[in-house]
Protein backbone atom coordinates (compact mmCIF):
# COMPACT_ATOMS: atom_id res chain seq x y z
CA UNK A 1 0.00 0.00 0.00
CA UNK A 2 1.32 3.05 -0.89
CA UNK A 3 2.18 5.94 1.86
CA UNK A 4 -0.37 9.04 1.40
CA UNK A 5 1.67 11.60 2.69
CA UNK A 6 -0.23 15.13 4.26
CA UNK A 7 1.02 16.83 1.14
CA UNK A 8 -0.67 14.64 -1.16
CA UNK A 9 -4.12 14.44 0.91
CA UNK A 10 -5.83 18.13 -0.23
CA UNK A 11 -3.91 20.12 -3.28
CA UNK A 12 -3.71 23.60 -2.81
CA UNK A 13 -6.61 24.36 -4.40
CA UNK A 14 -8.81 22.37 -2.04
CA UNK A 15 -7.19 23.79 1.14
CA UNK A 16 -8.41 26.85 -0.07
CA UNK A 17 -11.81 25.99 -1.00
CA UNK A 18 -11.99 24.29 3.07
CA UNK A 19 -10.52 27.58 4.65
CA UNK A 20 -13.26 29.78 2.64
CA UNK A 21 -15.68 27.03 3.78
CA UNK A 22 -14.71 27.48 7.40
CA UNK A 23 -14.62 31.13 7.01
CA UNK A 24 -18.33 31.04 5.49
CA UNK A 25 -19.61 28.29 8.36
CA UNK A 26 -18.27 30.91 10.76
CA UNK A 27 -20.21 33.97 9.53
CA UNK A 28 -23.45 32.22 10.68
CA UNK A 29 -22.41 31.01 14.10
CA UNK A 30 -19.75 32.44 16.85
CA UNK A 31 -18.74 28.59 16.89
CA UNK A 32 -14.76 28.29 15.85
CA UNK A 33 -14.18 25.27 13.61
CA UNK A 34 -10.80 23.97 12.69
CA UNK A 35 -9.42 21.02 10.69
CA UNK A 36 -5.65 19.34 11.82
CA UNK A 37 -4.16 17.15 9.41
CA UNK A 38 -1.38 14.52 10.29
CA UNK A 39 -0.11 11.13 9.06
CA UNK A 40 -0.83 9.12 12.16
CA UNK A 41 -2.01 9.37 15.69
CA UNK A 42 1.23 8.90 17.31
CA UNK A 43 0.45 5.60 19.11
CA UNK A 44 -2.73 6.82 20.93
CA UNK A 45 -6.05 5.77 20.47
CA UNK A 46 -7.93 8.79 17.99
CA UNK A 47 -9.55 10.31 20.56
CA UNK A 48 -6.58 10.67 22.77
CA UNK A 49 -4.72 12.44 20.12
CA UNK A 50 -7.19 14.50 19.18
CA UNK A 51 -8.09 15.98 22.26
CA UNK A 52 -4.06 16.41 22.78
CA UNK A 53 -4.12 18.51 19.43
CA UNK A 54 -7.15 20.68 20.48
CA UNK A 55 -5.17 21.76 23.38
CA UNK A 56 -1.60 22.09 21.71
CA UNK A 57 -3.68 24.59 19.27
CA UNK A 58 -5.56 26.46 22.53
CA UNK A 59 -8.57 25.86 20.97
CA UNK A 60 -10.35 26.39 24.65
CA UNK A 61 -9.37 29.83 24.11
CA UNK A 62 -13.00 30.42 23.13
CA UNK A 63 -15.16 33.31 24.95
CA UNK A 64 -18.03 30.77 24.62
CA UNK A 65 -15.79 27.54 24.96
CA UNK A 66 -17.79 26.36 21.71
CA UNK A 67 -14.58 25.30 19.11
CA UNK A 68 -14.43 22.35 17.49
CA UNK A 69 -11.69 20.46 15.78
CA UNK A 70 -11.96 17.91 12.82
CA UNK A 71 -8.93 15.69 13.21
CA UNK A 72 -7.55 13.33 10.44
CA UNK A 73 -5.23 10.57 10.63
CA UNK A 74 -4.13 10.73 6.82
CA UNK A 75 -2.63 7.39 6.51
CA UNK A 76 -4.73 5.47 8.81
CA UNK A 77 -8.20 7.32 6.66
CA UNK A 78 -9.46 7.69 10.38
CA UNK A 79 -10.80 11.25 11.63
CA UNK A 80 -12.53 12.68 15.13
CA UNK A 81 -14.37 15.16 15.77
CA UNK A 82 -13.97 16.98 19.16
CA UNK A 83 -16.27 20.15 20.49
CA UNK A 84 -15.29 21.99 23.66
CA UNK A 85 -17.21 22.07 26.83
CA UNK A 86 -19.51 24.90 25.92
CA UNK A 87 -20.71 22.63 23.10
CA UNK A 88 -21.01 19.80 25.42
CA UNK A 89 -23.31 20.97 28.03
CA UNK A 90 -26.12 22.19 25.41
CA UNK A 91 -26.25 19.70 22.97
CA UNK A 92 -27.27 16.08 23.04
CA UNK A 93 -24.44 13.00 22.38
CA UNK A 94 -25.78 12.07 18.54
CA UNK A 95 -25.03 15.98 17.96
CA UNK A 96 -22.25 15.05 15.84
CA UNK A 97 -23.91 12.21 14.04
CA UNK A 98 -24.57 14.37 10.84
CA UNK A 99 -21.28 15.53 10.59
CA UNK A 100 -19.63 12.14 10.72
CA UNK A 101 -22.29 10.46 8.60
CA UNK A 102 -21.06 12.93 5.86
CA UNK A 103 -17.70 12.55 6.32
CA UNK A 104 -17.37 9.13 6.48
CA UNK A 105 -19.35 8.98 3.37
CA UNK A 106 -17.03 11.33 1.31
CA UNK A 107 -14.11 9.44 3.17
CA UNK A 108 -14.72 5.59 1.77
CA UNK A 109 -14.96 7.07 -1.79
CA UNK A 110 -11.30 9.07 -1.45
CA UNK A 111 -13.02 11.86 -1.23
CA UNK A 112 -11.65 13.80 1.73
CA UNK A 113 -11.82 17.36 0.05
CA UNK A 114 -15.66 17.25 -0.05
CA UNK A 115 -15.47 15.05 2.98
CA UNK A 116 -14.24 17.89 4.69
CA UNK A 117 -16.42 20.74 2.89
CA UNK A 118 -19.43 18.99 3.78
CA UNK A 119 -18.49 18.33 7.64
CA UNK A 120 -17.30 22.05 8.17
CA UNK A 121 -21.06 22.88 6.42
CA UNK A 122 -22.81 20.77 8.60
CA UNK A 123 -21.02 21.64 11.90
CA UNK A 124 -21.73 25.48 10.84
CA UNK A 125 -25.39 24.49 10.52
CA UNK A 126 -25.38 22.43 14.02
CA UNK A 127 -23.45 25.20 15.61
CA UNK A 128 -25.67 27.76 14.44
CA UNK A 129 -28.54 26.59 16.46
CA UNK A 130 -26.97 27.20 19.74
CA UNK A 131 -24.47 29.84 18.95
CA UNK A 132 -25.72 31.92 16.54
CA UNK A 133 -23.39 34.19 15.04
CA UNK A 134 -23.44 38.08 16.82
CA UNK A 135 -22.89 41.45 15.93
CA UNK A 136 -19.10 42.28 17.08
CA UNK A 137 -18.36 38.46 16.58
CA UNK A 138 -14.55 37.67 15.89
CA UNK A 139 -12.83 34.78 14.05
CA UNK A 140 -11.00 33.74 17.68
CA UNK A 141 -8.93 30.64 16.06
CA UNK A 142 -7.28 30.68 12.77
CA UNK A 143 -8.82 29.46 9.76
CA UNK A 144 -5.93 27.67 8.20
CA UNK A 145 -5.44 24.02 8.10
CA UNK A 146 -3.27 22.61 10.65
CA UNK A 147 -0.93 20.08 9.96
CA UNK A 148 1.07 17.99 12.20
CA1 LIG B 1 -16.08 33.66 15.75
CA1 LIG C 1 -12.07 30.88 12.80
Amino acid sequence: MSQRSIEDFLTASQEQQIIDTIRNAERQTSGEIRVHLEHNTHDKTIEERTLEVFQILKMHNTEQHNAVLIYVAVEDKQFAIYGDKGINEVVSDDFWDSTKSLMTSHFKKDDYANGLIAAIQEAGKQLKAFFPWRFGDRDELSNEISKG
